[in-house]
C-alpha cells in the first residue's frame, strides 16, 4: 500500500527545494483530488488559499461505514505530519490545527510526540466536539473558534474569510498523507482508500484504483451473496451490479454520489430498514439551523418509525417522497442536501421492497 509508505520526512526536504508556487504546480499537476468527498483539487485549493494564515488537517470522519482516516492513523501518522509540513510550506502558513474526531482522542499522544520530534512548524491539536457536522469544512471553523459548530453560509469559502475570518486552507487527512507520495516515482493518483463493511468475509481497508469495477472489489473482500450496495450514509444505493465503475463520473449516472465507504448487503438484510438507520443517523447528526434539514428527517424519522408497527398509508409514503426532495432543495449545507440520496435511490432501485409496506 502506498499509504503506509515510510517516506521519513526525506520528502519534505525535497520539497522545501522548490519554490511554494513551483510546489503548487507540482501538486496540480499530479492530479491529486481532495479525499474528503467533495473531489476538489488539492493545487486549486492551496493557490486559492494562498497565502493561508491557517491550514486544518481534517479528521473528524464519522459517517457510516467510512474509517479509512483511522487507518491512516493506525498505519502512518508520520506521513500525515510530513504533509502537513509541505502544506504549510506550499501555503505559507505558520499555524495548523490538527482536528481529530472526539472518538480519535487516543490518537493524540502518538501525534504529538511525531509533532515534536519532527515537525518544522506548529501544529496543535484539537479534540473535536463528537458530531459529524463538524466535520463540514465550514463547521470546523465554528468549532475550533470554540462556537457552536453550524455551518456557515458559502461564500465567503474558507480559502477567502475561514478561522478568525483569515484565509485558511481545510484538507482531508487522507489528502494530506498523499502529499509526500507525489515526490515518488510510482505516485498514482487514482489509488484511494476504500472502507469496505457489511455482509463480507473480510471487512477492511483497502487501497485501490478509482475504477475498479464493483465485481473486482466484491471478490477481494469476499462479499457474500451481495444485492444491495449502499455509498456510506451520504452516497446513495443501487442493487449489486457487477459491471458497475468505482469513479465520481460513473457514479453520477446512477443518480448517486461517489462514496468510498462501500457497505454490501445480502437480500436477507431490508432495505427499508436500512434507509431507517441512515435517517436516523442524519436526523441526530445534523446541526439543527434550518428547518427543511432539522424537521424534514425528523419527520422521515417518524414515518419510518410507523413500519415498525403497521403498514404505512398510501399518503404516509407521498409524504415521504415529498420529503425527498424538500429536505435537501431547502438546506444550507452538504449534510441537508446528501440526507435523502440514500432513500431516493432505494425507492429507485428497490421499490418492491417499499410496496410492500404500503396498505
Ligand atoms: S442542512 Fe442541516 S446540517 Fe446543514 S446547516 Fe442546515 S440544519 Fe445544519
Amino acid at each position: 500500500m502506498q499509504i503506509k509508505r515510510k517516506t521519513n520526512f526525506e520528502n519534505f526536504k525535497v520539497a522545501k527545494k522548490l519554490s511554494p508556487e513551483a510546489l503548487i504546480k507540482k501538486v496540480e499537476k499530479s492530479g491529486l483530488m481532495g479525499r474528503g468527498g467533495a473531489n476538489f483539487p488539492t493545487g486549486l485549493k492551496w493557490k486559492m488559499s494562498r497565502p493561508a494564515k491557517y491550514l486544518i488537517c481534517n479528521a473528524d470522519e464519522s459517517e457510516p461505514g467510512r474509517f479509512k482516516d483511522k487507518f491512516v492513523l493506525d498505519n502512518n501518522p508520520e506521513i500525515v505530519i510530513e504533509g502537513i509540513n509541505i502544506a504549510m510550506y506550499a501555503l505559507s502558513t505558520k499555524q495548523c490545527f490538527f482536528y481529530l474526531r472526539e472518538e480519535f482522542k487516543k490518537y493524540k499522544e502518538k501525534l504529538e510526540k511525531i509533532i515534536k520530534e519532527k515537525s518544522k512548524y506548529k501544529i496543535t491539536i484539537v479534540i473535536g466536539a463528537g458530531s459529524y457536522i463538524c466535520g463540514e469544512e465550514t463547521a470546523i471553523l465554528n468549532s475550533i473558534e470554540g462556537k457552536r459548530a453550524e455551518t456557515r453560509h458559502k461564500p465567503p469559502y474558507p480559502s477567502e474569510r475561514g478561522l478568525y475570518d483569515e484565509k485558511t486552507c481545510v484538507n482531508n487527512i487522507e489528502t494530506l498523507a498523499r502529499i509526500p507520495l507525489i515526490f515518488e516515482d510510482d505516485f498514482d493518483n487514482e489509488l484511494t482508500l476504500f472502507s469496505v463493511s457489511g455482509d463480507v468475509q473480510s471487512p477492511g481497508v483497502y487501497e485501490e484504483r478509482q475504477g475498479i469495477t464493483l465485481k473486482y472489489l466484491a471478490e477481494k473482500v469476499g462479499a457474500i451473496d451481495p444485492y444491495a450496495i449502499f455509498f456510506g450514509a451520504s452516497g446513495g444505493c443501487i442493487p449489486f451490479q457487477q459491471d458497475l465503475i468505482l469513479s465520481y463520473k460513473e457514479m453520477e449516472k446512477t443518480g448517486n454520489f461517489f462514496q468510498t465507504g462501500i457497505m454490501f448487503f445480502n437480500n436477507e438484510k431490508s432495505v427499508p430498514d436500512i434507509c431507517r438507520s441512515i435517517i436516523q443517523f442524519f436526523n441526530e447528526e445534523n446541526c439543527g439551523k434550518c428547518l427543511p434539514c432539522r424537521e424534514g428527517n425528523f419527520r422521515l424519522l417518524q414515518l419510518f418509525q410507523v413500519i415498525l408497527k403497521r403498514k404505512w398509508t398510501k399518503e404516509e409514503f407521498q409524504i415521504i417522497q415529498d420529503l425527498i426532495d424538500f429536505v435537501p432543495n431547502g438546506s444550507q449545507c452538504g449534510l441537508g442536501k446528501s440526507s435523502t440520496i440514500a432513500l431516493k435511490s432505494a425507492i429507485k432501485y428497490f421499490k418492491n421492497e417499499f410496496d410492500k409496506l404500503i396498505e
